[in-house]
């Protein structure tokens, strides 16, 4: 099989601290496999910036201009990580056979990729890196990481543990994965619905050399919760859930108000002040959980996804 030709996709938010390393660091990679005949001589790295405030953009500027093989491109604004990573794959779909996203901060080791090139090779058409080691980790960060998986696995959303977007795509797969025009993009949970064979890749996490994490708890929780949202209503059925519970309870509550006033325990007023407020009460929830289902299908409908991915036909 030739060479593939690889294209290497990083999202660069604030990187100006570390860049230039990366950049280097990648550079030399490149070199080896590029000799070793794994990737062909058209691989090429795409550094996105995703609307950085400090000098990244003028740097990879500066880093392209000098190298033919680097490829710079910018995001009008700050879109998220999700997103940068999007558009430097989408652009080059056409050009390139395979593609590899990393963070720029190179804490994913990249001499895991030399293993998903060979998958690819071998037939892969996606190949995740895994992490097998979270020591790298805060406790908070690791805990939170692994209930936020487990959580996604619980509802169905068929996450790879302990994979964040280091990923090799081939690009079919990316052909493929335009398809889904949802705007809140979550690829960890999209990637995997778009089949094909698929492997992983286990490496172990470094810590961040230089800069700082630009997810802080604030940005990692807003992930987390579009990832859920964005793949289940299933905390809107939960509405559902405790508003029929709370039907049950009302009409008991109500059975109760009934009795006392029919033996007399009561002040006049308290029935009907009491009645009411339980009976609806109970229902406005049930019924709010029964809109929420509807708007659970609309909301489903509207993010258009595509119905079914044709893989091959025999005898066309
Ligand atoms: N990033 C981005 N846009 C953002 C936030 C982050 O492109 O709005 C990039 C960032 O430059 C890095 C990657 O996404 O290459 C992952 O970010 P970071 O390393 O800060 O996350 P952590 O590893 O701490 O989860
Ligand atoms: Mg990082």
């Amino acid at each position: 099989m030739n060479p593939a030709r690889l294209l290497l996709v990083l999202p660069c938010y604030n990187e100006e601290a570390i860049l230039h390393h990366t950049y280097g660091t990648l550079k030399g990679y490149y070199a080896g496999i590029k000799a070793s005949g794994l990737i062909h001589e058209d691989s090429r790295i795409c550094f996105v910036n995703d609307g950085s405030r400090d000098r990244t953009w003028t740097m990879i500027e500066e880093i392209s201009q000098a190298d033919p093989t680097v490829i710079g491109v910018k995001l009008s604004r700050n879109f998220g990580h999700q997103s940068a990573i999007l558009a430097g794959l989408e652009h080059h779909v056409d050009d390139f056979d395979c593609f590899i996203t990393l963070d720029a901060d190179l804490q994913d080791d990249i001499h895991a990729m030399t293993a998903m090139l060979e998958k690819h090779r071998e037939g892969a058409m996606i190949v995740y890196g895994v992490r097998n080691d979270r020591t790298s980790d805060s406790w908070f960060k690791r805990v939170t990481a692994e209930s936020f998986y487990t959580i996604m696995q619980k509802m169905g959303v068929p996450v790879v543990f302990n994979h964040a977007d280091f990923r090799l795509m081939d690009r079919r797969v990316l052909r493929e994965l335009g398809n889904f025009r949802e705007i809140n993009l979550f690829l960890r949970g999209i990637v995997p619905l778009v089949g094909f064979q698929s492997e992983k890749v286990f490496y172990k996490r470094l810590d961040r050399m230089a800069g700082e994490t630009k997810y802080p708890v604030r940005k990692m929780v807003l992930f987390a919760w579009n990832g859920i949202t964005s793949f289940s209503t299933f905390p809107m059925r939960l509405v559902l859930y405790f508003g029929f519970f709370n039907f049950l309870v009302a009409m008991v509550i109500f059975a109760y108000i009934l009795g006392s006033y029919l033996f007399g325990f009561t002040v006049p007023g308290w029935t009907s002040t009491m009645l009411p407020i339980t009976f609806f009460s109970g229902s406005n929830m049930m019924a709010l959980g029964l809109i929420g289902e509807y708007i659970g299908k609309i909301y489903e409908e509207v993010k258009a996804r595509p119905r079914y991915i044709i893989e091959k036909i025999v005898h066309e």
